[in-house]
Formats: C-alpha cells, sequence, structure tokens
C-alpha cells in the first residue's frame, strides 16, 4: 500500500496535492465530504492537463496516465489502502481532529497521517490519534505542483522516522523540504502575517488601493505578486483562518490580530479566484483557471481591479 496515496479534500490545494503524487507514479485516491468535489478536481484537472499538452508541456498519454492515477471515492472508509493520507480540508483544529480519529480506524496501522495545516498545531490535530506518533504536518505552497517549498513539521510526538519519511517523499517529488517544529504558522506562514496584515491595515486606512499596493510591493519590493493578489490565489477564507489560528495561538498577540476587513470579504463570500471575485475581479476574465502548472504560465496574468477606495 506505499505506492497509494490518500488525499482529503478536494480543493485548492488537495487536487494540486493529488496531482504532484499522481505526477510522481502514485496511486491517488481523493475524498471530499462535499459531494462531486473530488470528480470536480479532478475535471479541472484533466482541463489543465489539456492545456499543458497543447503547449507541449507533456504528452496527452502522460497527461490521460496521470489522471488514470486519480480515482475519486465518495467515502472516507475507501481510503483503507492508503500507504500515506494526507489532509488538507478546512482549516479548523475540532473537524481535522473527528476526521483524523475516524481515519485512523480505517488504514492500515502503519500508514503516515499527514496534515496539509497552514498554521495549526500538528501536536493538537494528533491528540485525536490513539497513535500521534505517525502524525506529521506536510505543508505544501500554492500552487502544489508548482511551489518547491514543503515544511515537514514534526509535533511533540511525531516519530522521527516518520518526519524522515515524508521528508524523503516530498524531495522524491522534486520538492524542497525543510524541517520545521509545530510553532504557530511554522516558519512561512509565521514570516508572511504581517505582509498580509499591514497591507491589509494601509488599505483599511485608505493610504493606497490594493492595485496600488500591489504594484508597489512588486514592482518597488521585489515580490513575485503582492499581498492583495496573492491573498485572492489563496482564498480568503483559508487567510483569515489562518490569520485567526495564529492570533489566538500567540495569546491574541495584537501584531497577528485578524483584519475586520477582509472578514467582510468572507463574510460575503468573496473568497479570491475560486469565488470568482475577492480583491479582484476574475468574472471578467473566466478563461484564466487558478494556476497548477508552471510559474511563467500566462494564468498567473494578473485580474481586472476592483477599486473599492
Ligand atoms: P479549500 O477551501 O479550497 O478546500 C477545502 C476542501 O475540503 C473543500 O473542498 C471542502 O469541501 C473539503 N472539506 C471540508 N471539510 C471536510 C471534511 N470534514 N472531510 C473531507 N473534506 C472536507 O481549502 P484549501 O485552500 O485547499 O486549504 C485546505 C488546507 O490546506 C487548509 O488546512 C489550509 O490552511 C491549507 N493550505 C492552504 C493553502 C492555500 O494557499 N490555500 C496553502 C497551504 C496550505
Amino acid at each position: 500500500h506505499k505506492r497509494i496515496v490518500a488525499v482529503i479534500g478536494a480543493g485548492t490545494m488537495g487536487a494540486g496535492i493529488a496531482q504532484v503524487a499522481a505526477a510522481y507514479g502514485h496511486q491517488v485516491l481523493l475524498y471530499d465530504v462535499a459531494p462531486d468535489a473530488a470528480r470536480a478536481a479532478k475535471a479541472g484537472l484533466s482541463q489543465r492537463l489539456d492545456s499543458r499538452v497543447a503547449r507541449a508541456k507533456m504528452t496527452a498519454d502522460e497527461a490521460n496516465a496521470l489522471l488514470d492515477r486519480i480515482r475519486p471515492v465518495a467515502d472516507l472508509a475507501d481510503l483503507a489502502g492508503a500507504g500515506l493520507v494526507i489532509e488538507a480540508i478546512v482549516e479548523d483544529l475540532a473537524i481535522k481532529q473527528t476526521v483524523f480519529a475516524e481515519l485512523e480506524k480505517t488504514v492500515a496501522d502503519d500508514a503516515i497521517l499527514a496534515t496539509n495545516t497552514s498554521s495549526i498545531s500538528v501536536t493538537s490535530i494528533a491528540r485525536a490519534l490513539a497513535a500521534p506518533e505517525r502524525m506529521v504536518g506536510m505543508h505544501f505552497f500554492n500552487p502544489a505542483p508548482v511551489m518547491k517549498l514543503v515544511e515537514v513539521v514534526s509535533g511533540r510526538a511525531t516519530a522521527p522516522e516518520v518526519a524522515q519519511a515524508v521528508f524523503d517523499l516530498a524531495g522524491a517529488w522534486g520538492k524542497v523540504a525543510v524541517r520545521a517544529k509545530s510553532t504557530p504558522g511554522f516558519i512561512v506562514n509565521r514570516v508572511a502575517r504581517p505582509f498580509y496584515a499591514e497591507a491589509l491595515r494601509l488599505f483599511e486606512e485608505q493610504v493606497a488601493s490594493p492595485a496600488t499596493l500591489d504594484a508597489l510591493m512588486t514592482d518597488g519590493g521585489g515580490f513575485r505578486m503582492g499581498p492583495f493578489a496573492l491573498m485572492d490565489l489563496i482564498g480568503h477564507d483559508v487567510n483569515y483562518a489562518v490569520s485567526q489560528s495564529v492570533f489566538d495561538a500567540f495569546y491574541q498577540d495584537p501584531r497577528f490580530r485578524p483584519s475586520l476587513a477582509q472578514r467582510e470579504l468572507v463574510n460575503a463570500g468573496h473568497l479570491g479566484r475560486k469565488s470568482g471575485r475577492g480583491f479582484y475581479d476574475y468574472a471578467k476574465d473566466t478563461s484564466a483557471p487558478t494556476p497548477q502548472t508552471e510559474p511563467a504560465d500566462p494564468d498567473l496574468a494578473l485580474p481586472t481591479p476592483i477599486d473599492p477606495m
């Protein structure tokens, strides 16, 4: 069962992680609690692979073989055969714990249970398990097929050989694995919090528009994406939940206070690219899907800004 990888959650990250595992020859079982989400994710991937074939980035045979290795399944129990499970569901401790507790009863005793959480304590998620030593953080970045970095996060109980196995696997998948301890936000998301938070404060203070601030950070600061375009790519529900989680984990340190303006975007359902609108409007260019291929992809072209000022 070592070749079988299960991915739980077929959203932005789960779809990308499934693609990576399948690209490296694994059979992938893809499960989502929302009926049809796994099949929709596979259909979306099929379209993105078609566009790669059209641009001669891969052959049609390679694309078909990759797709054939991904099997959407309807029940958590269908993941029984997996040697590695990677969870990429909603950023919520209680929900992740419930899923892992149920999953543990299903999979083999030596299966590794990994979470793609951006910020939640791996130690805390593992508390839900009878065998917490087999849980580890395997934190990909968005888009998972493009971004090289994977943070391998050990909680208090994580067995060193479990962390090592995931570290080695990430390397075999062409990633750059970095070890991290289970501290709130781990490394990248902790360092990145002020990038989003200060940008959101400037926006709330009406210092400049998101489009202007993004242009300043890319053209002047040398960042590949500005904070608003990046939050739209991540998803505001996810980005807000991560901010809330890091804020709470640091005893509500005001440095990490989440943004009310971002919470309003979540309240409105303006979640960014995945809902067609966030700080920018993506509806005007429906042909531009979420980038899932390579960085120089035209899909990464910026959408039309909505100027809320
Ligand atoms: P998303 O909203 O795009 O997708 C989440 C999916 O999980 C949805 O399809 C939802 O139906 C499904 N889901 C929710 N509860 C479930 C359950 N109980 N069982 C099975 N499926 C369930 O979210 P995302 O952006 O893919 O984020 C998923 C995880 O990855 C989060 O923990 C997030 O913090 C982390 N992450 C996100 C990013 C990012 O940039 N978006 C980057 C790295 C890590």
